[in-house]
């Protein structure tokens, strides 16, 4: 059965909003999240302006209960609470996918990659898998193989972040293996050994992401990223030679605020209808999961058959096999009014 678990981090307040004297509306108490003072946005459902307080429930909050002090939790901590669960997982044979849905600025890029001060969960999983391969070789008469890849999707289209520039980086074909499931038709894929080969290729990678001045944020991306790492396990099981593969999407999400509101006009505007479109399919995607995880659980209950609309959106089709199956997921949300009404949709 999939396993969909959803984190949601609060980030400090930034020079602007310290400026606009912005008060913390949220508070947290184990897995509750309650808002005060929510003004319904236009276009959103409800009374449009009235105070009222809303809870909702995630399986991780990460940020302290006391809004007159609070406490923002670190890199560490995120990747001791979900990272090390994603490695363990990989080596178990689960697929797992990990991303950060969430507002231009909200801190999805800091949480993913971290900053040169600190860094996020994506180095952090891959150092935890390269540490956990060298200390089971050392015991175990184990091998393994660890390839990577790192795509982006800008305007529904796939692009290559690895390819060197002679060969066919841009509008690449998604296809899908009747047993291996979605696919980038030459998409190129890399071996490595070690951290150090990760960070190189992540960081050639990331040079390579396209980036669009937005009137929110001077350096946001407007694409999202998929870094994968597919990893094979060979060993001896009761004498027999067994083989497990398993894959980890780390996804950088674009910004989730509509188009119109970031002062986008013309090719801005439709790159901002792609990328809802992606990221409303992965909502559907995420939801009829849901239903799914429900029906199983309640095995008595007559229900409907649930579509899972994986094929409605690039993004959903390439995450196809890590999204419900034999796989992990963990969505991890920033605060911003948005994203509540989305996990509604989705989780309550
Ligand atoms: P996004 O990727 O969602 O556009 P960023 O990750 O770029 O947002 O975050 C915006 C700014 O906030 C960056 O300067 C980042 O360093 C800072 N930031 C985000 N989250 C945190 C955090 N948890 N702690 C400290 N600074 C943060």
């Amino acid at each position: 059965m999939a396993s969909v678990k959803v984190a949601v981090r609060v980030r400090p307040m930034n020079r602007r909003e310290k400026d606009l004297e912005a008060k913390f509306i949220i508070q947290m108490e184990k897995s509750k999240t309650t808002i005060t003072n929510l003004k319904i946005p236009e276009g959103g459902t409800g009374d449009s302006g009235r105070e009222r307080t809303k809870t909702f429930t995630y399986d991780f909050s990460f940020y302290s209960a006391d809004t007159k002090s609070p406490d923002y939790v670190s890199q560490e901590m995120v990747f001791k609470t979900l990272g090390t669960d994603v490695v363990k997982s990989a080596f178990e044979g689960y697929n797992a996918c990990v991303f950060a849905y969430g507002q231009t600025g909200s801190g999805k890029s800091y949480t993913m990659m971290g900053d040169s001060g600190d860094s996020g969960l994506i180095p952090r999983i891959c150092e935890g898998l390269f540490s956990r391969i060298n200390e089971t070789t050392r015991w175990d008469e184990a091998s393994f193989r660890t390839e990577v890849s790192y795509l982006e999707i800008y305007n529904e289209r796939v692009r290559d972040l690895l390819r060197r520039k002679s060969s066919k980086t841009f509008n690449l074909r998604v296809r899908e293996h009747p047993k291996e499931g979605p696919y980038v038709e030459d998409l190129s894929k890399h071996l490595v050994q070690n951290y150090g080969d990760v960070e190189e290729l992540m960081d050639a990678g990331n040079i390579n992401r396209t980036t669009a001045a937005t009137g929110m944020n001077d350096v946001s991306s407007r694409s999202h990223a998929i870094f994968t790492i597919k990893f094979t396990q060979a060993k001896f099981d009761s004498e027999m030679p067994c083989e497990t593969v398993s894959k980890i999407h780390l996804v950088d999400l674009a910004g989730s605020e509509r188009a119109d509101a970031t002062g986008a006009t013309g090719v801005r505007l439709k790159e901002g209808g792609n990328i809802n479109k992606s990221l409303v399919t992965l909502g559907n995607v995420i939801s009829a999961l849901a239903d799914l995880s429900q029906d199983a659980a309640n095995p008595l209950v007559k229900k409907k058959p649930v579509f899972v609309p994986y094929r409605d959106s690039v993004l959903t089709w390439l995450l196809k096999d890590s999204l419900g199956g034999n796989s992990k997921t963990i969505m991890i949300a920033s605060k911003n009014f948005k994203f509540f009404f989305f996990s509604i949709q989705c989780f309550v």
